[in-house]
């Protein structure tokens, strides 16, 4: 029986959200914003509490949520929840990893083919009011080798886009799957130097973890081929920033493609001046920003939380 169930909705969310929670009879709250104060004061009230990355929900804040039963995120990383006091509580915890897996996936392909075809640099000089049609010329994805390092959910869908646009795959992950590659034409390689050392671009898609932390550095970058390309929509913290800097000063890499930073917003000298190459392509972690992919969270979000009340 849902009926009463208090939610709490803390930061804005697709209106899909509130109202299949209402159709299903939960008592919903939109209290968009909330301070943490004000949310210390009234969460005691409240058996769910749906947030995105803006709200803080500390051991304090699950300490006084008496009545919790779930915490939702609407997106993907939970470092901003302290899931252990909420687990050793009995609170579930649930999120929407799959939300955003078109949304990055696409970002990717188009940073790629900016990158490549040096789209930013001819839309500068128009912008400027030249017309200096002979500075630009591009390359082409068909024909090249796309490395892509992490095979999970993101991985996957920008080997698909790749494969349509007539590029080789090559695949680096602790765990693959044959049946998908064999689908998308793709290799494995059998370490990250031979995916580095064979690939035309390389594309980031791995998890954080103490493992892939820095896992692009002055070694690694120095296995890559000379005049080779770099895209990272994972998370900033994979790439040493400073080592990358270098490596496109160098000439080691043609170009770099960036969504994410170890600090966000970037905020050392070394950084700034990364953004500034013209060889590098810088979004302010804009990869989840679709609006279908934030509709589609919100019904995950929704139905997640539906289904769990049908089994707590
Ligand atoms: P996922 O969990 O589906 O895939 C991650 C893959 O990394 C897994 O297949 C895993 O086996 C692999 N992996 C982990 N450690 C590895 C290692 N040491 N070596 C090789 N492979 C390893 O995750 P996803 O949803 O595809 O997300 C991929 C990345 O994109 C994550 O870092 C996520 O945080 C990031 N992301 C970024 C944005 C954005 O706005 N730019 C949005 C969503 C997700």
């Amino acid at each position: 029986m849902v009926l009463y169930m208090k939610v709490l909705i803390a930061d804005e969310v697709d209106q899909e959200c509130p109202s299949r929670l209402k159709a299903a009879g939960f008592d919903v709250k939109e209290w968009y914003g909330i301070s943490q104060e004000d949310l210390k004061k009234v969460i005691a009230d409240y058996e769910i509490l749906i947030v995105r990355s803006r709200t803080k929900v500390t051991k304090e804040i699950i300490d006084l949520g008496k009545r919790l039963k779930i915490i939702a995120r609407v997106g993907v990383g939970l470092d901003t929840i302290d899931v252990e006091a909420a687990q050793a509580k009995g609170i579930k915890v649930i999120n929407t990893p799959q939300m955003s897996t078109v949304a990055v996936a696409e970002l990717t392909m188009s940073l790629m083919l900016n990158l490549l075809r040096g789209t930013h640099l001819a839309i500068e000089s128009m912008k400027k009011g030249l017309w200096e049609k002979k500075h630009f010329y591009g390359s082409e994805l068909r024909g090249k080798t796309l490395g892509i390092v992490g095979f999970g959910r993101i991985g996957k869908a920008v080997a698909e886009r790749a494969h349509a646009f007539g590029m080789k795959i090559l695949v680096y992950d602790l765990f693959v799957e044959n049946e998908v590659l064999g689908k998308l034409g793709a290799s494995r390689a059998g370490s990250l130097e031979e995916l580095l050392s064979g690939s035309d671009v390389v594309t980031l898609h791995v998890a954080l973890t103490p493992e892939t932390k820095q896992m692009i550095n002055a070694r690694t970058l120095s296995m890559m081929r000379r005049g080779s390309y770099l895209i990272n929509t994972s998370r900033g913290e994979v790439v040493n920033t400073k080592d990358l800097l270098e490596a496109l000063k160098g000439g080691q890499l043609a170009g770099a493609a960036l969504d994410v930073y170890e600090n966000e917003p970037p905020k050392e000298p070394w950084e700034r001046e990364l953004i500034s190459l013209p060889n590098v392509i810088a979004t302010p972690h804009i990869g989840a920003q679709t609006r279908e992919a934030q509709v589609a969270g919100a019904i995950a979000v929704a139905e997640n939380i539906i289904n769990a009340f049908k089994t707590l």
